[in-house]
């Protein structure tokens, strides 16, 4: 492995070790279940949690080839895109972001930010927008440019795993079951490459969710990686879709913030905590266990 660059050295310093914080909650002591949540929301003020654990290498190798821009892709609310051009500021790498729609007349809070910190943005149409999708590797986007590194949607690469893998090495108590929200895959599969994992559970944040198994397994092997940790992939909690809502997440998560404290965002850590919650309450973990759910962040893409 090579070294973490420099710069990245640097802005690593300026992260926190992400706290763990046991949820104190008589449903959950009834049932003599623990839940612990590792909150990667309070690693970084700005970045948000998981997208900088899958950019930190990914950063690297680009540093290390002598990258000067790295142009990627995502929605209007993108948090990997607020994540990659916040970071390429502080390394001094030039960002370009496809946008998928119109640029709208209104500018969202996440969209000035990209601005801000001087992500190019160029907005493409949905059809243009999901032919993005077919390029995985750094340099197969066709017109890329010498000094330019592509990176995909969410940053779901695998040089992302091990930056994952990291945060399980934090866990300072044993565990039984992680669970993770799911938007490409990427982050489960990095909890599965540490050998601490003997049961993960990801929450799919999108309908048809089931593509998911394939593509965590895909990743595995294209590191090489066996893991035996037993996994499953809930497909029935996306609420309609992604960014779907419905009157019972909202409730949930206004629920689950005044008792705990902790600010949940309705695309993936809502449902993700739901999804979990119901599982408790159907007797779906045995007494005795531990669980810690995985804080991916994302507050940020709560704004207007
Ligand atoms: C992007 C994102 C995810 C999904 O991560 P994947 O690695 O794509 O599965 C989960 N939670 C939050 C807050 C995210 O921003």
């Amino acid at each position: 492995m090579t070294d973490l660059h420099p710069l990245l050295q640097k802005l690593q310093a300026k992260l926190a070790v992400s706290p763990l914080t046991k949820i104190n909650d008589p449903e959950l002591a009834d049932r003599q279940l623990e839940l612990w949540i590792k909150r990667d929301d309070l690693l970084h003020p700005i970045i948000s949690g998981n997208k900088w654990r899958k950019l930190k290498y990914i950063l690297n190798q680009a540093l290390h080839n002598g990258t000067d821009s790295i142009v990627s892709m995502g929605g209007a609310y993108s948090n990997h895109l607020h994540a990659l051009a916040f970071t390429g500021k502080a390394l001094g790498l030039k960002t370009i972001g496809y946008i998928r729609g119109e640029r709208p007349a209104q500018l969202n809070a996440t969209l000035h930010d990209l601005l801000d910190w001087g992500m190019e943005l160029r907005f493409v149409s949905r059809s243009d927008y999901r032919q993005l999708r077919d390029y995985k590797g750094h340099d197969s986007l066709p017109e890329l440019q010498a000094g330019q590194y592509w990176l995909p949607e969410g940053g779901a690469t695998d040089l992302a795993l091990q930056g994952v893998a990291e945060l399980i090495d934090e866990i300072d108590v044993g565990f039984d079951t992680l669970v993770v929200a799911c938007g490409t895959g990427t982050t489960l599969a990095g909890l599965l490459t540490s050998p601490l994992t003997q049961q993960a559970i990801g929450a799919a944040a999108l309908k048809g969710g089931d593509f998911l198994i394939d593509d965590v397994e895909q990743l595995l092997n294209n590191q090489g990686i066996i893991s035996h940790a037993d996994r499953r992939i809930l497909v029935d909690y996306h609420f309609g879709g992604f960014a779907k809502t419905t009157p019972a997440l909202l409730a949930f998560m206004q629920d689950f913030q005044r008792q705990h404290g902790i600010e949940l965002e309705p695309i993936y850590t809502g449902k993700l905590l739901f999804a979990l919650y119901d599982l408790i309450r159907k007797g779906y973990f045995p007494a005795g266990q531990r669980i810690v759910a995985i804080h991916t962040g994302g507050l940020q893409g709560k704004r207007k």
